[in-house]
């Protein structure tokens, strides 16, 4: 249809387009209500969107955060494990050590209980001992203190540290003021010729050394001198008292032997009398045996003169041993007179080889004798003709047959002359040594040989040799058969005042 065209269209219609069209502007208002609902809805939606971005967003965040969080927690917790690992580990050593430190512990326990009781003993033994020991101590003071001899004992400095009774009542001393005195200083001993005893040969010193001293190894007696200068011969004993070999002190004993002494020189005395009076028969004896064996009253037959021989030497004998116990008197009575002039020692020496001489061709003995140049010296000829008479014939007579014997003179040093004679003899056995220069002593191996002797000889020439300054000793080893003897003595003065 065209423009022009005219369409006749009835009211009706036009109202029904009318309603139409309102309904149709109805519906458009409503579709625009809900076009702007919907638009507020879509910007409702995007609003929402866009939160639900951002919580979408942080959510991410916080999912990225969670998983790394979640991933430190699970390096935490492999840590963790491991510390666990180690911490059971450590756990398991800790209850091992426990466990040990436990039975450390019961031991230590048990140990400690043991101590406790051996402890406990201990103690209660110590407080026994003790007691024991004190009782015992006090048994020994008492002893030691109400013992008949005078006891004194020091420390290791010498130093008094007990002092008897007995002790005190002989040196006039009480206890109070010698007590911690040095013994050698306070208790002064003298020798037979009132000479203080010096304090390095005092006996206490000497034990303080190691060694025991008695009145026995000391050559002269000991005295004491007392407040009044009057003086008694002491009886000594001092032993050092050692502890692991250490000398912590001594003990000396002593007595008064005043009256041994006195029976001592009654007995001499008596020997002295007696060889007096027995001189005379046997002097008578020796005369009338020489008258007859020289036939002077008559001639005797083989027979009558063996015997009659056999009764001379007897007697001789007897005379030798008379002279000698009369010179032991002598010298112990201290009645050995001594006459000193000018001596040719070698000169003198020889004479008595001379005399000695039948003696040796006899018994075959080698004999040689070697002086050198020496001084005169100051003596008694008599008392040297005893020393070399001595020591020689006992060089003869204790050698066998056929052995040697060498003297010889000489000086010593400047002051002193030495006489030596060696034999090739029986020598001295060991375990008698120390008894030789002792009164009457013969050694074994000599009485075996059916020698003869008195034991007398060497113990005057001792004391002779002693007296006069000088000094006699031997030697006598396995090692080299025989002996050698030894004799010095002083050229300017050989008799002592
Ligand atoms: P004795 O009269 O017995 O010879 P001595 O006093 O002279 O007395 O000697 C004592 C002892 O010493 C002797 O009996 C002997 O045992 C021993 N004796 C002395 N000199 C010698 C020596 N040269 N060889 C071996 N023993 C000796």
């Amino acid at each position: 249809m065209n423009k022009n065209q005219t369409i006749s269209i009835s009211d009706d219609t036009i109202f029904k387009l009318k309603i139409l069209a309102e309904e149709k502007e109805s519906v458009r208002r409503k579709l625009i209500v809900t076009a702007e609902k919907l638009r507020l809805k879509a910007k409702q939606l995007a609003i929402t969107a866009e939160e639900k971005e951002s919580v979408r967003r942080k959510l991410a965040i916080t999912a990225e955060k969670l998983v790394a969080t979640a991933k430190e927690k699970e390096s935490v917790r492999r840590e963790l494990v491991i510390t666990a690992k180690k911490l059971r580990l450590k756990a398991k050593q800790l209850a091992v050590t426990a466990k040990e430190k436990e039975s450390v512990r019961r031991k230590l326990a048990i140990t400690a209980g043991k101590l406790k009781k051996s402890r406990e003993t201990l103690e209660r033994k110590v407080i026994e001992r003790t007691k024991s020991l004190e009782m015992a101590r006090a048994k020994e003071e008492a002893i030691l203190l109400s013992i008949g001899d005078g006891l004194i004992a020091t420390d290791e400095k010498g130093q008094i540290i007990l002092i008897n009774k007995t002790a005190e009542k002989l040196l006039e001393k009480q206890s109070k003021d010698v007590m911690g005195k040095i013994f050698s200083e306070t208790i002064l001993l003298e020798d037979e010729y009132g000479t203080t005893i010096p304090l390095d040969k005092h006996p206490v010193s000497m034990a303080l050394l190691g060694n025991k001293i008695s009145t026995k190894n000391i050559a002269d007696t000991i005295y004491h001198a007392r407040k009044d200068k009057s003086r008694f011969p002491l009886a000594i004993m001092v032993t050092p008292v050692t502890l692991e070999k250490k000398v912590i002190g001594t003990i000396k004993v002593f007595r008064d032997i005043t009256n041994e002494h006195q029976i001592d020189r009654a007995k001499t005395e008596f020997v002295s009398l007696a060889s007096h009076q027995l001189r005379t028969p046997l002097s008578t004896v020796s005369w009338y045996t020489e008258m007859l064996l020289e036939g002077n009253i008559g001639c005797l037959n083989e027979k009558q003169k063996k015997y009659l021989t056999e009764v001379y030497r007897g007697n001789q004998r007897m005379i030798e041993l008379v002279n000698a116990l009369l010179d032991v008197s002598r010298l112990e009575l201290g009645t050995f007179t001594i006459e000193p002039k000018p001596v040719d020692i070698v000169k003198l020496a020889k004479s008595v080889i001379h005399e000695q001489t039948p003696q040796m061709d006899y018994r075959k003995i080698k004999f040689s004798f070697l002086p050198e140049k020496i001084p005169i010296i100051d003596a008694d000829p008599k008392l040297i003709r005893m020393i070399v008479q001595n020591i020689l014939s006992n060089a003869i007579k204790y050698t066998p047959e056929g052995g040697k014997v060498e003297a010889s003179i000489s000086l010593a040093d400047k002051k002193n002359i030495i006489f030596k004679v060696s034999d090739s003899g029986y020598g001295i056995p060991k375990n008698q040594q120390d008894k030789i220069f002792t009164k009457l002593f013969r050694a074994d191996n000599v009485r075996e040989k059916d020698t003869d002797g008195t034991g007398l000889g060497l113990y005057i020439v001792k004391s002779v040799v002693e007296n006069s300054g000088g000094k006699i000793w031997f030697e006598s080893t396995r090692e080299k058969p025989g002996t050698t003897f030894f004799v010095t003595l002083p050229i300017k003065r050989i008799i002592s005042e």
